[in-house]
């Protein structure tokens, strides 16, 4: 077989990501940025997974193919030993053929020297009894035939004789005959059985080649199964780590909108990001903008919402974060401003009195003061600020349900 299975050695070029990187489960607030993240990774592992289960296919096919191959050649070796052992049991039997020949053609020798030596005993009688001059002629002959030959010169054998040793010669010389046959036969046999030797003894080389490369393949397959297990491993992990994250995620939104929904849940120092109306009253005596100021009779930009209310009213943060001003604040009278952490100030004016102090945490929904009318006012109301990007916005963007009733104001 030689070169008819050329060994593919596949070379492990991919470097394994077996080292899964996990952040910290519950350190902080998981994002999907951190899942998408995860994601591709798994993905790059996926890719992987494929390429290796590839390689793994294929050498599955090589190994097939090759069991294939050794099992034809199992099926040939066999048949060629069969194939000897009926030509040894052939040319044994040849061989018994052929001892029997020669035990016959002994015995036909020994029949024609037994009648060679008659016809010397009978030319010794006649030379006894009379004048035979040929007598040392006769012994000088080696065979049957020299001697009939002489013998038959001197017109001395009867013809009865004469065809009795012919049919002895004859006898000899058919077994002769038959025995060089017999042995021409086994030699053939004999040339056939060394070629089928020689094809038996090749078959066995490539069979015992298939059986290696079989059982490399099966190595490699095996390695190269166990990384794709590796792989898969990983993948699954991957899986598993990015259904949690999945599954966390989902939680804390959850949290975060009953958080929004439900109110204060205590200490919690940033906004929500959304604001809550922070007074019983909902009616809007001055709006955010221009305006004739009712004391200074100015037109003037009004930089925040007048609600009206009643001396002692709650005020309520619009939403959680840190005071950052609690006192007398100029015309704002008694004033509390809140850091929402997230880009928003709120500001509330012109309290009766303040309930919280500078650099208090407060939830959305506490109470921070309560309605009053220090500072330039005219009549108890609230003075509502909210402020982004350095400069006030209008709050009633953010509400709805409001009522504009003009009234005390400032
Ligand atoms: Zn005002």
């Amino acid at each position: 077989m030689n070169k008819r299975y050329a060994r593919s050695v596949f070379s492990c070029a991919l470097a394994l990501i077996m080292a899964f990187s996990i952040l910290p489960a519950g350190a902080f607030a998981v994002t999907q940025d951190e899942i998408d993240t995860l994601k591709s990774q798994r993905d790059e592992i996926s890719a992987q997974r494929r390429e290796k289960q590839a390689v793994v296919d294929e050498l599955a096919s090589q190994h097939a193919t090759v069991l294939e191959q050794k099992l034809a050649m199992d099926q040939r070796n066999m048949y060629t030993l069969q194939q000897i052992q009926l030509n040894s049991e052939e040319i044994a039997l040849y061989d018994e053929m052929i001892a029997d020949k020669a035990e016959e053609l002994a015995e036909a020798k020994r029949l024609e020297a037994e009648q060679l030596e008659k016809y010397r005993a009978r030319v010794r009688a006649m030379e006894e009894n009379g004048n035979y001059g040929f007598l040392s002629l006769v012994l000088k002959t080696n065979n049957l035939g020299e001697l009939l030959t002489v013998m038959d010169d001197v017109g001395e054998i009867m013809e009865s004789d004469r065809e009795l040793e012919d049919q002895y010669i004859a006898a000899r010389e058919n077994t002769e005959a038959v025995k060089a046959e017999y042995e021409a036969t086994k030699a053939d046999m004999e040339a056939r059985q060394a070629e089928l030797r020689a094809e038996q003894a090749e078959l066995e080389k490539d069979i015992e080649e298939a059986t290696l490369l079989i059982a490399g393949l099966e190595e490699d397959i095996e390695n190269r199964r166990a990384e794709y297990e590796a792989i898969l491993a990983a993948e699954d992990a991957a899986n598993a780590e990015i259904a949690e994250l999945v599954a966390e995620l989902e939680r804390q939104r959850q949290e975060e909108m009953a958080n929004q929904g439900g109110g204060s849940g205590g200490g919690s120092v940033s906004g929500t990001g959304s604001f809550i109306w922070p007074t019983a009253s909902t009616y809007i005596t001055s709006r955010f903008g221009l305006r004739v100021h009712p004391i200074t009779g100015e037109t003037r930009s009004h930089t925040g919402l007048d609600v009206g209310g009643s001396y002692g009213d709650t005020i309520a943060a619009a939403d959680g974060g840190t005071v950052t001003l609690a006192g007398v604040n100029g015309g704002y009278g008694n004033c509390v401003m809140i850091d929402h952490g997230n880009g928003y100030i709120t500001l509330y004016g012109h309290m009766s009195s303040i309930a919280v102090t500078k650099g208090q945490a407060v939830s959305q929904g506490d109470a921070i003061g309560y309605v009053g009318s220090t500072g330039l006012s005219t009549g108890p109301h609230l003075h509502f600020e909210i402020w982004s990007g350095g400069g006030r916005i209008d709050p009633e963007q953010f509400f709805t349900g409001l009522t504009f009733s003009p009234g005390a104001g400032e």
